[in-house]
């Protein structure tokens, strides 16, 4: 009973303690070996912010159409959601792999500055 009661603490300890599996890295990684694999070079950072503002507008523009009153001319093509969040993750990967920012940690510590920051607020 005890020995249960002491592996389940310990469990709930080490998940708290424990570390997020790095999982962005790995497709950093990867946009690195295509970009090598293809002898391109990245982006200033300049260029690169604004081609991360670029695909953030393309999302802007699909939200619009979606889910607000601008809606899409007949003339233009469908677009997904998901494509353009996606079009903003790999924009930021080529950030990142270019100025040596690695974005597993930089989402980790905004998710615990919320964590932390907001963790009161917003109660319902
Ligand atoms: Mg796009």
């Amino acid at each position: 009973m005890l020995a249960k009661r002491v592996i389940a603490e310990a469990s709930e300890i080490a998940n708290e303690v424990s570390v997020p599996p790095k999982k962005m890295i790995k497709e950093q990684k990867r946009i690195d070996r295509w970009f090598k694999k293809k002898n391109w070079e990245y982006f200033s950072p300049l260029a690169g912010l604004a081609r991360l503002i670029e695909e953030v507008g393309e999302f802007a523009r699909i939200i619009n159409h979606v889910y607000g009153e601008k809606k899409k001319k007949d003339s233009e093509t469908s677009q997904d959601v998901e494509d353009e969040l996606g079009d903003i993750l790999y924009a930021l990967a080529c950030f990142a792999n270019k100025n040596g920012f690695d974005l597993d940690t930089a989402l980790e510590k905004s998710i615990k500055k919320v964590e932390s920051r907001d963790k009161d607020r917003y109660k319902k």
